[in-house]
């Protein structure tokens, strides 16, 4: 039994805590939102009074935050984690946030003598209830050795993808791929029905041919086609556009930050950015499909 503490209980942590409960873990969670701490207390965590106190005693911290400015407000400053976690602890941040907050938060963590880990999921809400996610991780190969058997209860696929920052590195390079392919697929689609081409037809022919891709099989935007598309739900999600926007807009910063030519990825940006502005933040990513044919 190792003692965990869990900041940030919203729709990612709640689930993912409540795992690290069932395999035996003694997990104490802090959630500036009093109902998600709650909720939390039901499946099993203690519920602490501030960040500061739950990792007060920890062996391991795991946070599960919005975005970069929660992740350096959480660990730094006087009560932030970095300081009032005891020496030793493992610290490792699952949220999905810019590179280079990551890899500031990384160094100041490194510099009070911490093992830290990035480690951003794939997988969405099903995944942490289900205990499948994909983690992947960015840190020093001691600290991800230390890490695994964690990461191993909350998900299906880990992958040390490299050092500080990397395994953010790899989540937004991984949705920038997901953002532009469903941006073509709707594209192809939307051109397919306009010249007598039955979205079923050219289904049958791309998933099979060299136009085949994983979100062609999986989230196609056209109903009727794949099960497990959002498009057989009025594009209820699955992967909110929100969400696909956050991660797009990160990879555009990250990008910039290192000079990297995205032309594609720039350009996925400001479709999701329209497509949020015209109030489909809620629908899932797949329906950008009706940016480009109203019918
Ligand atoms: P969420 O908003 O449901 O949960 C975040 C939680 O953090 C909230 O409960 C909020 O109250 C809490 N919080 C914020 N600031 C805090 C602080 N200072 N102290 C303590 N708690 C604080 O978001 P989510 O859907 O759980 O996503 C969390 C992260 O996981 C995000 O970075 C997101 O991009 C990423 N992610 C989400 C999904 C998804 O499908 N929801 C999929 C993959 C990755």
């Amino acid at each position: 039994m190792t003692k965990i503490a869990f900041i940030g209980l919203g729709n990612m942590g709640g689930p993912m805590a409540k795992n690290l409960v069932a395999a035996g873990h003694a997990v104490t969670g802090f959630d500036l939102v009093p109902e998600n701490l709650s909720r939390a207390a039901e499946d099993g965590v203690t519920a602490a009074p501030s960040a500061a106190a739950a990792v007060a005693d920890a062996d391991v911290v795991i946070t599960m935050l919005p975005a970069g400015q929660h992740v350096r407000a959480v660990y730094g400053g006087d009560q932030g984690i970095i300081g009032q976690a005891p020496a030793g602890a493992l610290l490792i941040d699952c949220s999905t946030i810019d590179v280079e907050s990551a890899r500031a938060v990384h160094e100041a963590a490194d510099a009070a003598g911490y093992l830290m880990l990035d480690a951003p999921v794939s997988g969405g809400v099903a995944g942490a209830a289900g205990g499948t996610l994909t983690f992947m991780v960015g840190g020093s190969e001691a600290a991800f050795e230390k890490g695994k058997a964690f990461f191993d209860i909350m998900g299906r696929t880990v992958v040390h993808a490299g050092g500080p920052g990397v395994g953010q590195a790899a989540k937004v390079c991984n949705n920038m791929i997901l953002g532009i392919t469903m941006i073509g697929i709707s594209e192809a689609f939307t051109l397919g029905e306009k010249l007598g081409l039955s979205p079923q037809k050219l289904f049958d022919i791309s998933s099979k041919a060299s136009g085949s891709c994983w979100a062609m099989l999986n989230h196609v935007p056209v109903a009727g086609l794949v099960e497990t598309a959002a498009a057989n739900r009025d594009f209820k999600p699955g992967f909110a556009t929100e969400m696909m926007h956050k991660d797009l807009k990160l990879s555009q910063a990250a990008a910039a930050s290192v000079g990297a030519a995205t032309p594609l990825g720039a350009q996925a940006t400001a479709l999701y950015t329209m497509h949020v502005n015209q109030g489909n933040g809620s629908l899932d990513y797949s329906s950008i499909i009706k940016m480009l044919d109203k019918n």
